[in-house]
């Protein structure tokens, strides 16, 4: 009988916060168990939803985004993008430099398939937002992963990263805000990585999708900012700040020294017309969403949901023992540490899948962000604060007796 594999162009791919412990997850609930799911950055499902005037604009514009657009975006969300990168001071942007996509994701995959070469290594975070070092891999490249250092607000390690280069690296990728750490790089560190690829004449990819959910006052600077000189590649997307991952809605934006680019945005230009355009609908409500009124600001204020649901899980972690956990600063993910001697945890997929079989509650384990060491995991702190406190307290109620078999 001939049977038909998955392609070899897969082998070393991973994408694991859909993986194993979701595919049980999901077999658990089918079979009527209720799962109290903490693992997915998708805030509708809990309560959020799309300031009015986005839902209404793309109720208006329906009729006319029915064909095709240009295969990089209809004009008025281009301005919209170019417009939002000035505020940014994202140098040298045209309208031209920018491209819709559906969702960030197809952006990644884009950006890596239209770069990466057998064997370029470009480095990404650890931990990171998989996605990143899947569609490197997928591309046939290397994923060198630097460390983002929890002992300093798990910003990037400079020497680390430094360390790292070889002849072979193409290009250095930065989450900032990080998923899924929370947290917001500032501009001194930002500076220290555009010296490095400066010297190491790098290109620099920045994943910025969750630059409007910042807290506590800080101003999310894009590094691209600092950049003039280099040829950086910013994404963003409305799935976030706007409450609408179902509309797949992204954009990536060349800036800088984009003449050092010219082979690469030919190759860009091609891809982005192979998939002939992104969703249309979506880009119609660009202008409105990031010019309009930014409801998400009030839930990232004292009083507001996103705010309150931080304080409450971050307090509710410190107090277990044997958790702990840098404070979030943006984004909803905190990412905490757990005693590993404490629990003799050595497999962190097992110790989320014990977790899921005893208490029904879903988490994402570090390894899952390609974390090195089985001693961190991430909650999703978008349900409210009462369905987070039968959360913390059943995770607690686990740890009292749990060691890892
Ligand atoms: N980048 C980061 C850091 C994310 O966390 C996510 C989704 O969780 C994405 C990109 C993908 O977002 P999109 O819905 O725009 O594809």
């Amino acid at each position: 009988m001939r049977t038909f594999q998955k392609s070899s162009k897969l082998d070393n791919v991973c994408y694991d916060v859909r993986g194993p412990v979701l595919d049980e997850a999901n077999r658990m609930q089918e079979s009527g168990i209720d799962i109290l799911k903490l693992n997915i950055g998708n805030p509708a499902p809990f309560g959020f939803s799309a300031p009015e005037e986005v839902i209404l604009d793309m109720i208006y514009t329906l009729r006319e985004s029915q064909g095709y657009s240009d295969s990089k975006g209809i004009f008025a969300a281009r301005k919209a993008i170019m417009q939002y990168c000035q505020l940014k001071k994202i140098p040298n942007v045209s309208i031209n430099d920018i491209y819709t996509g559906n969702g960030v994701s197809e952006l990644i995959n884009m950006a890596m398939q239209g770069l990466v070469d057998s064997g370029d290594e470009i480095l990404v975070p650890s931990p990171d937002y998989p996605l990143w070092t899947g569609c490197v891999t997928l591309a046939g490249g290397k994923a060198v992963h630097y460390i983002c250092d929890e002992q300093s607000e798990w910003y990037p390690d400079v020497e680390d990263i430094k360390s790292k280069i070889t002849d072979k690296t193409k290009a250095i990728v930065l989450i900032n805000p990080n998923n899924p750490t929370g947290a917001v790089y500032p501009k001194e560190v930002l500076q220290k990585i555009v010296d490095v690829a400066r010297e190491h004449e790098l290109m620099i990819f920045s994943d910025e999708i969750y630059d409007r959910l910042v807290m506590d006052g800080i101003t999310h600077t894009s590094i691209a900012s600092l950049a003039p000189d280099l040829f950086c590649v910013t994404l963003n997307g409305l799935s976030k700040s706007h409450m609408i991952a179902g509309f797949r809605c992204g954009w990536m934006v060349l800036s800088g020294a984009k003449e050092k680019g010219k082979g690469y945005i030919e190759g860009l230009n091609m891809l982005s017309n192979m998939r002939l355009c992104s969703n249309v609908p979506a880009q119609a409500v660009v202008q409105t969403a990031l010019g309009g009124y930014q409801s998400v600001n009030e839930y990232l204020v004292p009083g507001g949901r996103i705010y309150e649901q931080r304080e409450f899980i971050y307090n509710a972690i410190k107090d277990i023992p044997g958790l702990s956990a840098v404070k979030p600063k943006a984004a909803f993910y905190i990412f905490p540490k757990i005693d590993t001697e404490k629990f003799n945890i050595h497999d962190d997929e097992k110790f989320a899948l014990d977790l899921l079989h005893e208490k029904k509650i879903l988490i994402t384990c570090g390894k899952g962000f390609n974390w090195g060491q089985p001693n961190h995991f991430r909650i999703v702190y978008l349900p409210n604060v009462e369905v987070l406190g039968k959360a913390a307290d059943k995770l607690a109620d686990f740890l009292t007796t749990y060691r890892q078999k």
